[in-house]
């Protein structure tokens, strides 16, 4: 069995998916079992209608691939620890915590990985996998914007192309279909940023009445925190978004080598050097004043005096 991380996103899916096509062709059963449902966007990606979602584990497999998790319990499903694991990773935050653990933080996604695999293994690079693995690269490196995107991973990118791949296609499906509610979401949440003193920091926040204000579901807020970043002075940025009350999930972004996986790890999350997340319950003045905090002092900036 195949699984990654609740919320998947598309190298999640992606590079789980590909791997499922890739065990498939050498002979293998494989299933793709995840906690959350596929979002609509990825249904684009061959099998994608094939992913069994599910509470827990019910079998016991010869092997349970664990995508993208810096933990045993990130894909939300309790049983996994007792099955045989292996880990595959690109995050350098994971914890070896498989029976077999693969973790390769060159790697731009982990479907480079499985991109890897597959010419290990001499399998063959069908349609369907380079479309899941094309989605993952694509996904993973902000559309070939972010510092992870490099000569390998556009060469493999190319490779992808020649097998079949459409960019065009893929990237109408994963954005430019959106539904208005997302749109909406976004012109209202983006209404509310705020910046620092030094205007290297900034954040925008979400809550419950935003939402339903929109008609948006989190889905919809996706995404939004690029936005922020995409101001020219700011280093780092934090998205609040207000999951129920008290309760805040929290996205960080950030510019070259300013990192937010050590701001997201001090409140038990973790992620990449430029893009992290962590849930934190309290009030939210407090929440904010902690998450600013923390990355002031990982972009370098004095903290704002009270
Ligand atoms: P996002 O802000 O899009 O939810 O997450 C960005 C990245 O941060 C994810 O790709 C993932 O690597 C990491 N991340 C987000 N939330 C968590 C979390 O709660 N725990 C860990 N370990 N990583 C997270
Ligand atoms: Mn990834």
């Amino acid at each position: 069995m195949i699984t990654s991380h609740i919320r998947p996103d598309g190298d999640g899916l992606g590079s789980g998916l590909a791997l499922y096509w890739m065990l498939r062709s050498l002979g293998k059963d494989a299933t793709v079992l995840l906690r959350d449902r596929v979002p609509p966007a990825y249904t684009v990606l061959p099998g994608s209608d094939m992913v069994v979602v599910a509470q827990d584990v019910s079998e016991d497999y010869e092997a349970a691939f664990i995508i993208e998790c810096s933990d045993v319990m990130r894909p939300g499903l309790p049983s996994l620890k007792d099955q045989f694991v292996v880990n595959i990773d690109h995050h350098s935050t994971t914890t070896a915590f498989g029976n077999v653990n693969w973790i390769d933080p060159t790697a731009a996604a982990v479907g480079e990985m499985i991109y890897n695999l597959c010419k290990a293994l001499g399998a063959q690079v069908t349609k369907e996998i380079a479309e899941c693995i094309y989605t993952a690269l694509l996904t993973d490196t902000g559309s070939f914007h972010f510092s992870n995107t490099t000569e390998r991973t556009l060469k493999i990118a190319s490779e992808l192309v020649r097998l079949g791949v459409e960019p065009a296609r893929i990237s109408q499906a994963l954005f430019y279909s959106y539904p208005f509610s997302r749109i909406k979401l976004l012109g209202l949440v983006l209404s509310t940023i705020e910046r620092d003193e030094t205007g290297r920091l900034a954040w925008v926040t979400m809550d419950r009445e935003t939402m339903y204000e929109s008609d948006a579901s989190e889905e919809d807020s996706d995404g939004i925190v690029n936005h922020a970043l995409s101001v020219g002075e700011v280093d780092a940025v934090a998205f609040f978004k207000e999951l129920s009350p008290g309760v805040y999930r929290v996205s960080l972004r950030s510019k070259g080598k300013n990192n937010v996986a050590k701001v997201a790890e001090m409140f038990g999350g973790g992620g990449h050097r430029n893009a992290a997340g962590c849930r934190i319950e309290g009030d939210f003045e407090d929440v904010k004043r902690r998450v600013i905090e923390g990355l002031q002092s990982a972009i370098g900036v004095a903290p704002v005096s009270a």
